[in-house]
């Protein structure tokens, strides 16, 4: 990292001590929790000037307090499945930081789901929610029940099972969870539905993500993918850039993907790939939205089904393969690290110009230095991807007063969010000394906020 001109070498050199020692200290407290080193390690890094500019975050032993969870749940889910047999499932609810509001994340169902991947999640959260200018803390849960292949009774007997044990940790201004990877309306029903039962109340603003029936708020499904592509929009018009006529690759085809596809699209793109965990579809005239939206929101069917519809796209197994399709744009809304340094270096050779995060934490690190390196526009996941959670925020905004807005209010009010995050990040990179490196802006504008509140709260 590049020496402030005005931050003395022993101020400079006292917060890279401060950072090397406490990102320690988490390695050996969470041994083997990859994921949670590796989100640990991106912001640490980027909070260095922060630190050497103002030494009291490090007398107050900040990092040491906000890398330690509030609360770590985990608990057994059984329930029985269509044959009669018992199953039984680890479910897990990380209450990271409450410094600015009550916590607030996703629920993530999927076999890889452990404690790290949650207490990863639920560590960005905290920034991602804190950008978001909402009152919201950071939290995130889930489990590892594979919903691929579970019938319609399954998956409502396992969410039930899950919420049953839930619902003795979160409430409307306690804890309030959302969608994530194998969580979306059908769970989110599921889930509101089984809470009322238990608390014998409708608490609607206990989940968001709900049913517009319901509690439920417009443009809430497509924030997330909305929300990158805005974010993206603003990156590129600074550099005199713009979606239309470009070539795009979106990688996914759940929630994110598909309506950042859409936003993409609407905007002028020409987005030629998407893929799932089996593979991806290449394109060449541009995706048809409509054949993904209903293979993966109606028939839950996997993308290689595309091809029997239109024989002119190309199926390949596999998913990295993705990022050897050229592009002008690549939006990597899939999962956490599903772009290595190798991924990222031939994007580059293929004459990338900016990347999007729509996933959580989906470069490594090594990938991110790559883009960096070679001046790629870079938008990481914690500000691009916030539309989902900022509006999740006005979705309890709108439970708390008991009212609707309308799809143009919140996606004008999405809108304006994500272009606060942008400039936001831009000027806390400019302001500590790394212009135009958005990871640092981003984790430096969240860090800030929060630490600040933490700070006037007290020692708790
Ligand atoms: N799971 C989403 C995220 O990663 C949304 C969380 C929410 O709406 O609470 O931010």
């Amino acid at each position: 990292m590049a020496i402030l001109t005005e931050v003395k070498q022993k101020e400079w050199q006292a917060a890279v001590n401060y950072v090397t020692e406490v990102y320690e200290t988490v390695k050996k407290r969470n041994p083997g929790e990859s994921e949670f080193h590796q989100a640990v390690k991106e912001i640490f890094d980027s909070l260095v000037p922060v630190f050497a500019k103002h030494p009291k975050y490090m007398e107050q032993s900040i990092l040491e307090r906000i890398s330690e969870p509030e609360r770590m749940i985990t608990f057994r889910v059984p329930w029985v499945d269509d044959q009669g047999k018992p199953q039984v499932n680890r479910g897990f609810r990380v209450q990271f930081n409450s410094a600015i509001g009550p916590y607030k994340g996703g629920l993530r169902f999927h076999p890889s789901v452990n404690a790290s991947i949650i207490r990863f999640l639920g560590f960005e959260q905290i920034f991602k929610n804190s950008l978001t200018g909402q009152p919201i803390g950071g939290g995130k849960g889930g489990s590892d029940f594979d919903p691929k292949g579970k019938s319609e009774s399954e998956i409502m007997k396992f969410t039930q099972s899950f919420m049953t044990e839930l619902a003795k940790h979160i409430g409307p201004d306690l804890d309030v969870p959302a969608g994530d990877i194998g969580v979306g309306a059908r769970e989110i029903g599921y889930m509101f539905g089984q809470y009322k039962r238990l608390r014998g109340a409708h608490e609607a603003g206990v989940l968001t993500g709900k049913g517009i029936g319901y509690g439920g708020s417009l443009a809430r499904t497509e924030a997330t993918g909305f929300g990158t592509v805005y974010f993206v929009e603003e990156m590129l018009k600074d550099q005199g850039l713009s979606f239309n006529g470009s070539t795009v690759v979106v990688s996914g085809s759940g929630n994110v993907s598909i309506y950042a596809i859409q936003k993409a699209t609407q905007l002028g793109a020409k987005v030629v790939a998407c893929s799932d965990s089996n593979g991806y579809i290449y394109d060449k005239n541009g995706i048809n939205l409509d054949t993904v939206k209903r293979l993966k929101e109606v028939e839950r069917k996997r993308i290689s089904e595309y091809v029997t519809e239109h024989p002119e796209a190309r199926y390949v197994e596999g998913c990295s393969g993705i990022w050897t399709i050229p592009c002008d744009i690549a939006l990597p809304c899939a999962t956490q690290n599903e772009i290595n340094e190798i991924n990222a270096k031939v994007l580059v050779a293929n004459g990338v110009k900016a990347v999007g995060e729509g996933a959580n934490m989906p470069s490594s690190l090594e990938a991110i230095e790559v883009f960096l390196n070679n001046k790629v526009l870079f938008a990481p996941a914690k500000a691009a991807n916030a539309g989902g959670v900022a509006v999740s925020a006005l979705e309890m905004a709108q439970n708390s007063m008991r009212l609707a807005w309308t799809f143009e209010e919140v996606d004008a009010k999405l809108h304006e969010i994500m272009v606060n995050i942008y400039k936001n990040s831009v000027k806390a990179a400019e302001e500590y000394g790394f212009p135009g490196n958005l990871v640092v802006g981003a984790n430096i504008a969240g860090f800030l906020k929060v630490a600040d509140n933490m700070i006037a709260q007290g020692v708790v």
